[in-house]
């Protein structure tokens, strides 16, 4: 399926079907606002449940908090955000666009890779077995050609960046001949800083003193909360604080469904650890993340590691596990080296110690960050475009299914009667009855069976239970699967187990070790 249709199809589907809804649709929606709907809810609140596991019960030393969204202001002077949380702004006077002028850059090297790509392809066709790629892109000089201006683009774009020069990154926007998708001009005014933190203000005092922030970032709760939680929970160094919550951005560029929203959730951990030690550490983070995703079962090929070229001030290493959505590879999640940059803006800010005393040496330090940080409704969004397949089947006949994976789907198993008499309405609900305490369980007695079955693959549900006759006889079922459609016969009384090894945290989370 073309790639912008997919996106479009997913809009359609998740609205269709109860998982995500425009944001107070009756008075036409708010901007890159999104509301979760029953089926959505389930779904984001599962993969809560698989993040928050792996990080707080499969490591001793990780334990999680909830904080306010709400903090003092101070923090965000202190973390850089009042400064220099921003995004370089133009405008096409054309169109009315505005853009970020660094994804525009980054846009136009992605088609560069695109050509790249192309060229491979036609060499791989041309030359089949014999092909080799590396020799090829080492040597052909359209590959070449192409991949010394993707290096001149990075040069200038990272200058640009780190000195804020943003004349600098206009003219380089001009230079490339880069035009608005929409009016098709090259017409741009200046670049231009625009803060993305919103701000508000608290109870009755008027004026400056008063303002305050939607906190931008979960990690802010973290690092002011290090010393209670090390205290209180008598943590030793290396550990990690593990938060889930909300966040707040003013995104200038706020398209591309729930990839970029102004309201989003994030699922930050911060791991503590000895100065000198953090990229060891930060390696070691880098292969955890990755393996948690692949765990999945997403496809490997989705997935691509892309170091930053321009580091956030706070930053000795970094990278973004990127996802292949339907607009492209795009950031998953951020893996970042904090250095004690943050505890010490706050030692600073607050005039109070954020140090961990090391009682196997005697002396006191502040500790070195690693962050990993993924936003929730991204990961919502890489588990739908990969789970979201048209099959056109045997028959002839077509499907919608969403193989999401068992342990996340909404439902774990529909329990449909065959028919709505003779008993078969009773049994079906009586092993409803026997499994909802552990999973959850969609009853379906109208239409068809095989319309009925359509609607659980169209939801993922992964198993659907059809009771039929035969059923009040032997007290066994038909358990249908909804990736391979195959049916077979069960006896009611192992579908406990069988739902268990298939569709049960344990069993999701068991290859993560
Ligand atoms: P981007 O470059 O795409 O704006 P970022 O580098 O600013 O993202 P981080 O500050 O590293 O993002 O935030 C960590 C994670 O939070 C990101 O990897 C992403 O998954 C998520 N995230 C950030 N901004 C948004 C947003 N506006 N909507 C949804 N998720 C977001």
């Amino acid at each position: 399926m073309e790639q912008k249709d997919l996106l479009k199809d997913l809009i359609a589907h998740c609205k269709e079907y109860g998982f995500i809804f425009p944001s107070s649709e009756i008075y036409d929606g708010l901007a890159a606002t999104y509301d979760y709907g029953q089926l959505g809810v389930e779904l984001k609140n599962n993969l809560k449940t698989y993040w928050w596991k792996s990080m707080t019960q499969l490591n001793s030393n990780i334990v999680g908090i909830d904080s306010a969204i709400f903090m003092h202001p101070t923090t965000w002077k202190a973390s850089g955000h009042v400064d220099a949380f921003n995004d370089p702004l133009i405008d096409n006077k054309d169109s009315k666009k505005r853009y970020r002028a660094d994804v525009l850059l980054e846009e136009y090297q992605e088609k560069q890779h695109q050509k790249i790509q192309k060229e491979v392809d036609k060499a791989e066709k041309r030359f089949g077995d014999a092909f080799d790629k590396a020799q090829f892109l080492a040597t052909n000089p359209n590959v070449l050609r192409v991949q010394e201006k993707i290096q001149e683009v990075q040069t200038r774009m990272k200058q640009a960046l780190n000195d804020n020069a943003l004349e600098d990154l206009r003219q380089l926007i001009l230079d490339l001949e880069i035009v608005c998708p929409i009016s098709g001009s090259k017409n741009w005014t200046e670049v231009r800083q625009f803060n993305l933190m919103f701000s508000t203000s608290l109870g009755s005092v008027a004026g400056e003193a008063s303002t305050i922030y939607l906190r931008p970032e979960t990690a802010q709760g973290i690092f002011v909360n290090f010393l209670n939680v090390q205290k209180s929970g008598r943590m030793k160094i290396p550990f990690g604080i593990a938060q889930i919550g909300k966040a707040f951005r003013n995104e200038i560029v706020a398209r591309q469904f729930i990839f970029r929203m102004r309201e989003f959730e994030q699922m930050e951990m911060q791991f503590f650890v000895k100065p000198g030690e953090e990229l060891s550490w930060y390696e070691h983070w880098k292969s955890k993340r990755i393996t948690w995703h692949l765990n999945l079962g997403l496809g490997e090929s989705n997935y691509r590691f892309h170091d930053h070229i321009k580091l956030a001030h706070y930053a000795n290493a970094a990278c973004d596990i990127e996802f292949h959505f339907p607009m492209g590879f795009k950031e998953l999640e951020g893996i970042h080296s904090r250095t004690d940059f943050d505890l010490k803006q706050h030692e600073l800010h607050a005039g109070k110690k954020l140090q961990y005393f090391d009682p196997s040496t005697n002396e006191s330090y502040v500790p070195y960050v690693i962050e990993t940080s993924v936003g929730l409704d991204r990961l919502f969004l890489s588990v739908l475009t990969a789970a979201y397949q048209e099959e056109t089947l045997e028959d002839g006949s077509e499907r919608t299914v969403l193989k999401i994976p068992a342990a996340l789907a909404p439902y774990k198993l529909a329990v449909l009667p065959l028919v709505k008499k003779d008993g078969l309405p009773e049994k079906a609900q009586a092993i409803i009855e026997m499994l909802r305490l552990d999973f959850t369980t969609q009853y379906d007695e109208k239409d068809s069976i095989g319309k009925r079955y359509r609607r659980q693959d169209a939801i993922g549900t992964p198993f659907a239970i059809t009771v039929d006759h035969e059923s009040l006889e032997n007290n066994t079922v038909t358990i249908r699967n909804r990736d391979t459609m195959v049916q077979e016969r069960m006896a009611i009384d192992a579908l406990p187990n069988y739902l268990h090894t298939h569709c049960s945290w344990s069993a999701l989370l068991s290859n993560l070790g």
